[in-house]
């Protein structure tokens, strides 16, 4: 989707897609104590639709800060966030909530599946929060299983599946709501090798077949299957790379 931005005056410019994701001057501050700890300060990032993006960075930087506000898990103390054309940054819990449950597919480290539900009652949860009648719901799990390749494992529960196969069911289950973004943190920290490379391949076909990716990891390796790494040191942007250029 093209817009008309009024406040752009770079000539021919005129026409500049809209940022799925756009924070601007974000500043995050906890307070312990008498002590404040500046864990983001100043951060400006666009992320447009398609866009597969790595977050990069050592221990204390920043990573999980930036990821909490893009998740719309917590917000900055100053800043403007724009998610999917709505100004989330000073929202309520409950408003934050919703953004999160409608726009947002999380995939985390650990998986995060109920042990005791099946695969195809996993992907079906965003649904039931997002209130979804049950006959649509069941559809649409099955359908997110199938794009992971996981249609003919909708009955199994996650103990019954490989590590790879389990994190592709919380990708389905990050998909089924349609979101604006997929938000992944460290998705292959916990999986060996061969998962690894199993999930690293969906998300490249996920990428490939439009959708928009942040991943945050620790690993090289990881980070040079998206197309652009963001490297954050010292709660700012500090590196901005795509494809090999810098910006
Ligand atoms: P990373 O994920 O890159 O390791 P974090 O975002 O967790 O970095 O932390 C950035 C900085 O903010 C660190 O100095 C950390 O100690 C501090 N920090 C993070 N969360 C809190 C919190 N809830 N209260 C106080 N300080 C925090
Ligand atoms: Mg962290």
């Amino acid at each position: 989707m093209t817009v008309t931005h009024p406040d752009q005056d770079a000539p021919g410019a005129s026409e500049i897609p809209i940022p799925v994701l756009q924070l601007r001057g974000i500043w995050k501050t906890y307070s312990t104590g008498s002590v404040e700890v500046h864990a983001l300060r100043g951060v400006d990032l666009d992320i447009h639709a398609g866009e597969y993006v790595a977050i990069m960075g050592p221990s204390g930087s920043g990573k999980s800060t930036l990821m909490n506000v893009i998740g719309c898990l917590d917000v900055p103390t100053s800043g403007q966030y724009v998610l999917d054309g709505e100004d989330v940054a000073r929202l309520s819990d409950n408003a934050l909530a919703d953004i999160r449950n409608e726009r947002i597919g999380f995939v985390f480290q650990q998986f995060n599946l109920l042990p005791t539900q099946t695969a195809w009652r996993n992907v079906e949860l965003p649904l039931w929060y997002g209130r979804v009648k049950a006959s649509e719901r069941k559809q649409r799990a099955l359908d997110a299983l199938a794009r992971v390749g996981l249609a003919e494992r909708g009955h199994h529960r996650p103990g019954e599946l490989s590590g790879g196969q389990q994190q592709r069911v919380a990708i389905a289950r990050a998909l089924v709501t349609d979101p604006a973004l997929i938000l992944a943190d460290e998705p292959t920290g916990n999986l060996d090798s061969v998962s690894t490379a199993d999930v690293l391949g969906l998300l490249d076909e996920l990428h490939a077949a439009g959708r928009t990716i942040v991943l945050i990891t620790h690993e090289e390796d990881v980070a040079a299957r998206a197309q652009r790494v963001v490297r954050v040191f010292d709660g700012r942007i500090a590196a901005d790379e795509t494809a090999g250029e810098l910006r």
